[in-house]
């Protein structure tokens, strides 16, 4: 077991554990948001046919604009005319609409029949793509404009990675399930909510276990049900050096964790090993410190970042303590000035204040041993929302 490791190990070690993806077909109108499994390759040219990008008139250029004949009309979804034109003989033509055989450049119905011609306003076939050529890559999120270049190139269906099914386990004796009342000394389970809602958004399909009790056997018999059913599963709570941190101390006592701690802050001591077989990733309790690993370490493994954050430099407003020898995260609003990006942060950091990520948009990626001064440049995460 590897411990207390740089981030960008932990993200080399998980990615050294791929999972198995299936590949299945979805409707173009479903895929939004699904990862590529595929390069697609055009299979129609786009544009198919040489057509015009204006209202006007198809003419030649070798005629003079004065002695042009209009012979017809042309619209969109009509025919290609494949009778040349005779010297003189234009068309008149509408956006979309195939140009004639002959014709080699339009004139705007704004200047009127005798108006300049253009070559470039004819959409010349494949300009766009050409059949054959890659249109969309393999591990890249499937967006509307994807979508939509799909459809243009002729696919009506998509190949795409397999939802993952992530088991949620949140763990700890003061957890009590939304919509019961609060007793003393407990709190509401709101990890579930946070990461059920961050396993949705990465493409997979989250099963969200009811919060389990700092009891051995609970927790054990849990997980071996749950290493049986999904692809990965992820826990909250249980990871650090508490008497009752059994997601750790179980992990440990079998051989089966491959690394804990990692020099970040918040969200220092998450685990990751396996359980009989299926991928167990450890959480840490404090709500800051779980979403954060998530952004960090568990988005690029079974996601693709761009889903979830732009990586930004930002100038700080106030200044900012970083961590001894820990990559910092601290909380920042981002607003966009005429000079570029204004990182603020105005609100309590503490890892278990969850109102932190509401109010603020970002995660500072502020290197190990440094303070940012009021007006210093920082990197962070600004968080799709
Ligand atoms: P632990 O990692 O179990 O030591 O928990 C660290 C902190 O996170 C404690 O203050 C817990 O009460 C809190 N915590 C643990 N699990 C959850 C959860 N599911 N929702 C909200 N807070 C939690
Ligand atoms: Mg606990």
């Amino acid at each position: 077991m590897e411990t207390s490791i740089p981030v960008a190990r932990a993200q080399e070690i998980l990615t050294s554990y791929p999972f198995k993806w299936v590949t299945e077909e979805i409707e173009l109108e479903h895929a939004q948001g699904r990862i590529l499994a595929e390069n697609i390759l055009a299979k129609y040219d786009d544009p198919p046919f040489d057509n015009s990008s204006i209202d006007g008139w198809a003419v030649q250029l070798s005629d003079s604009p004065e002695s042009r004949i209009e012979i017809g009309t042309i619209f969109a979804g009509s025919q290609p005319i494949i009778q040349p034109l005779k010297p003189k003989e234009i068309y008149r033509i509408m956006t979309g609409a195939p140009i004639p055989l002959g014709a080699d450049a339009l004139v705007m119905v704004e200047d009127g029949m005798q108006g300049t011609p253009r070559q470039d306003y004819i959409r010349r076939k494949g300009e766009n793509i050409s059949v054959g050529e890659i249109a969309l890559s393999a591990g890249n999120v499937i967006t509307a404009s994807s979508c939509a270049l799909a459809a243009t190139i002729g696919y009506s269906t998509l190949p795409v990675r397999s939802k993952l099914r992530i088991a949620i386990i949140p763990t700890g004796d003061e957890l009590t399930e939304l919509g019961r009342p609060l007793e003393s000394g407990r709190i509401y389970d709101s990890n579930s909510i946070a990461l059920a809602s961050l396993v949705r958004k990465a493409g997979a399909e989250p099963v969200v276990i009811k919060p389990i009790h700092d009891n051995k056997e609970s927790l054990h018999q849990t997980l071996n049900r749950c290493a049986k059913e999904v692809d990965l599963i992820l826990t909250s709570g249980g990871v650090s050096m508490g008497e009752k941190d059994f997601i750790r101390s179980s992990l440990i006592e079998r051989d089966a964790a491959i690394f804990w701690k990692v020099l970040m802050r918040p969200g220092g001591p998450p685990i990751f090993g396996h359980w009989n077989g299926t991928p167990l990733f450890g959480l840490p309790g404090n709500p800051v410190s779980s979403q954060t690993v998530f952004h960090l370490l568990i988005v690029p493994w079974i996601s693709h970042p761009d889903i979830f954050h732009r990586r930004v430099t930002v100038k700080m407003d106030d200044k900012l303590r970083g961590a001894p020898n820990r990559l910092c995260l601290r909380r920042v609003q981002i607003t966009s000035s005429g000079n570029g990006l204004i990182g603020r942060s105005r609100t309590h950091q503490g890892s278990g204040n969850v109102r932190s990520m509401v109010l603020n948009d970002a995660l500072t990626l502020i290197p190990p041993d440094t303070n940012i001064e009021a007006g210093e440049f920082v990197d962070a995460l600004w968080l799709i929302t």
